[in-house]
């Protein structure tokens, strides 16, 4: 494209579009918004022509890489016989495939699949499902739910108020239902909570090992095992919100089956179409199943469906995306990658003076930085610099977040983190001095 059409574009961009998690009066007056032409692999294209590294799986959801000819191919495959038609009083191929095959992956006792089209909305299902099985089963009480401090599951009005991230949930509080927060990581905290009012709850709503969005925060070994026990103990549904866990993305395709927990309802959505197309799945058992079925003037129906739901082209780019995974044996070839991603960040990046922390699990990942003003915006710089020299990372806050899609070569991989050690270097030195 040329530079006078790309120029036009950024500023019908700035003049136009209100763009996500985004103050647009910095967006109005930073450097020029680049825009994405096209994508290979895991590298991103602009209309320049400047290639950047995909550092974060556009948002935590590309999977096995852009334009994947078998994905490609079965979205083609699909657009030639349906691009959408409704799971509303119909079904489709895809659908019924891809639930058999979700299943099949998922951890045991999940037998069920209700289709929506986003991380949200399959918290959203999860949430009403569980409350609504409280109902009835005559346990009227149990109208409010558990979630954990920083806890983040979407931006809908029912996972807000299941989430607990001060910065996004705070000024929303009026507009949302009850619910208690339990501290990350502790199961005494947990365990005094339902103690206290556990009649009053219907479930327990908790992100597995990894806390995405609070800036990848993880819990200690055994902490989903003792959330699960308590939550039997207690009457109590879990949900496990898989939809940044899902998928590989801790080492293992799901995050549960690393403390051989079975939620009662799974949400998955990002990585489900490799980060194609809008999809998310609510997973859940035959008990919780069971007790929808009724004669339809019980009224024991799940009221609950999007037009978008189960979309066949999104179906078949996630079904594609399954295969992909043994296919090319995904998981067995990341752990390398893991590893070295782990030795990469301890050389490169753990010595750096503005780094507090760096957080791994799998290939999830949070650099900590600390001891920056928040005005100094610290990780927009770093994000902005790691740009320049061809690497596209988004932080959180002070956060620096690498999440690379699963398919990343070594070679690139270890040239993310080269650039996001030079990003924070280069960004973190004046601030650094001035402060010394
Ligand atoms: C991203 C995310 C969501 C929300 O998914 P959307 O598709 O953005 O609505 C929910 N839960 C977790 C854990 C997430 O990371």
């Amino acid at each position: 494209m040329s530079s006078r059409a790309t120029a036009e574009l950024a500023a019908a961009d700035r003049r136009l579009l209100w763009h996500p998690f985004t103050q647009q009066r910095g967006w109005e007056s930073d450097e020029p918004p680049v825009l994405i032409e096209r994508a290979q692999g895991t590298t991103l294209y602009d209309t320049d022509g400047n290639a950047y590294i995909d550092g974060v799986s556009s948002l935590w959801c590309n999977v096995h890489g852009h334009r994947h000819p078998v994905i490609d191919a079965a979205v083609r495959a699909q657009l030639d016989r349906v691009a959408h038609s409704t799971m509303l009083g119909l079904s489709h191929p895809p659908a019924v495939q891809l639930a058999q095959r979700l299943l099949a992956l998922a951890p045991e006792g999940l037998e069920r699949v209700f289709y929506s089209d986003n991380g949200s909305t399959a918290v959203e299902v999860a949430l009403k499902m569980a409350f609504q099985l409280c109902q009835h089963r005559g346990e009227r009480a149990r109208t409010g739910f558990i979630g954990l401090r920083n806890g983040y599951h979407g931006d809908t009005i029912g996972s807000v108020s299941v989430g607990a991230i001060d910065l996004f949930h705070t000024l929303y509080r009026p507009l949302l239902f009850e619910r208690w927060a339990a501290e990350p990581g502790d199961a005494e905290d947990l365990e005094a909570l339902l103690d206290e009012h556990g009649e009053r709850v219907c479930a327990v709503v908790v992100e597995p090992l990894v806390q995405g969005a609070a800036g990848m925060l993880l819990q200690p070994a055994g902490y989903l095992r003792r959330v699960r026990e308590l939550c039997d103990r207690h009457g109590v549904l879990l949900v496990c919100d898989e939809v940044a866990t899902g998928f590989g993305r801790t080492g293992t395709m799901f995050a549960c089956e690393q403390e051989g927990v079975s939620p009662d309802l799974l949400c998955v959505a990002k990585g489900l179409t490799g980060g194609y197309l809008p999809l998310a799945a609510t997973l859940t058992t035959a008990e919780v199943y069971d007790g929808f079925l009724a004669e339809f003037h019980e009224l024991r129906t799940f009221f609950h469906g999007h037009t978008y739901s189960g979309n066949p082209l999104a179906c078949a780019a996630a079904l594609a995306t399954l295969e992909v995974f043994e296919s090319e044996r995904t998981l067995e070839r990341l752990q390398p990658k893991i590893a070295l991603l782990e030795q990469a960040l301890g050389d490169l990046v753990a010595p750096l003076p503005a780094v507090a922390e760096v957080r791994q699990r799998g290939f999830m990942v949070g650099i900590e930085l600390a001891g920056f003003a928040a005005e100094a915006r610290i990780g927009h710089q770093v994000a902005l610099a790691a740009r320049r020299r061809g690497a596209i990372v988004r932080p959180l806050g002070d956060v620096i977040v690498l999440m690379a899609p699963l398919a990343i070569a070594e070679a690139e991989l270890s040239r993310l983190v080269e650039i996001t050690a030079a990003a924070i270097a280069e960004a973190t030195a004046e601030p650094l001095a001035a402060a010394a």
